[in-house]
């Protein structure tokens, strides 16, 4: 199998075949990031997807789900898509789902009729790296859209009725912003209609260019009590029905749940708070 840039996925996705039809990252400049720094983004060609569908297929791997990588698969043209999943169900027909990473314009180059037809394609489950809805936050940061953005392209995921996930950031704020990270994000939020809301916690990787503003003192990241008052205003914000999956390895205290019973999840936070 041929992987030329970092593997990454979403924890809830480790049971799902890999493989790569994108290298890197087609935006690389959000300032907290460093996963593809090195790496120029390029899709892969039909041959070399074939030819990795075929070595899964001598493995006779039983999942019934592909994940594309790298970063924002998603963002590659409808055509290219339907395509893949064509080769997918050619080499590989007992898989009847495909998922990947996308960022809020990849959906810039897709209409609801074409999100419909992804659907029928079998793309599921689509995961964007939102991080954040606070337009100022937005721009600090380097993430390459708007608030407005993110409304109008999502939206859309709701009128094709295709699933996804949206990854909330918590802490991304920094020192003394985190309740308009907080609040923003879950008004924007509650106007979608997301499967799932991923937290992640910010871990500031040494190399990106937040690492260096905190050496230039130019950021100050946010304590853990601060991270957890953020997360709790977050939380308690919401008033859509999903679920809340906070059980990767970079959050302080991992939980999981439904919306509906936010009033326990605050409740715990509030507790772990209690004894930091
Ligand atoms: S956070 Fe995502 S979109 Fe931003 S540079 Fe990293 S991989 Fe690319």
């Amino acid at each position: 199998m041929r992987f030329s840039s970092r593997i990454v996925k979403p924890p809830f996705e480790k049971r799902s075949i890999d493989l790569q039809v994108t290298r890197g990252c087609s935006h690389n400049k959000c300032k907290f990031c460093n996963y593809y720094s090195n790496v120029y983004f390029e899709i892969s060609s039909d041959n070399e997807i074939i030819a990795d569908l075929k070595e899964l297929e001598k493995k006779k791997v039983s999942y019934h789900r592909v994940w594309l990588h790298s970063a924002d698969s998603f963002t590659l043209d409808c055509e290219k898509l339907y395509g893949i999943s064509k080769m997918i169900r050619e080499h590989l027909p007992y898989v009847n789902s495909i998922g990947c990473y996308a960022r809020v314009d990849s959906l810039n180059n897709k209409t609801t009729k074409q999100l419909e037809e992804l659907k029928n394609h079998g793309f599921n489950s689509i995961v964007f790296g939102v991080e954040s809805c606070d337009d100022y936050l937005l721009k600090q940061m380097n993430k390459g859209y708007t608030s407005k953005d993110i409304n109008k392209q999502l939206s859309k995921m709701d009128k094709a009725n295709l699933q996804y996930t949206i990854i909330f950031l918590n802490g991304l704020g920094g020192h003394g912003y985190g309740l308009s990270h907080a609040i923003k994000t879950a008004e924007l939020f509650n106007g979608l209609n997301p499967e799932r809301i991923m937290i992640n916690r910010l871990r500031v990787h040494e190399n990106s260019r937040l690492y260096n503003d905190i050496e230039n003192k130019e950021f100050k990241e946010a304590g853990e009590k601060e991270c957890i008052n953020e997360l709790i205003a977050f939380i308690d914000k919401l008033e859509i029905d999903t679920f809340i999956d906070a059980t990767n390895n970079s959050n302080i205290i991992p939980f999981f749940g439904k919306t509906s019973t936010k009033k326990s999840i605050i409740n715990k936070l509030n507790i772990e708070l209690k004894n930091l």
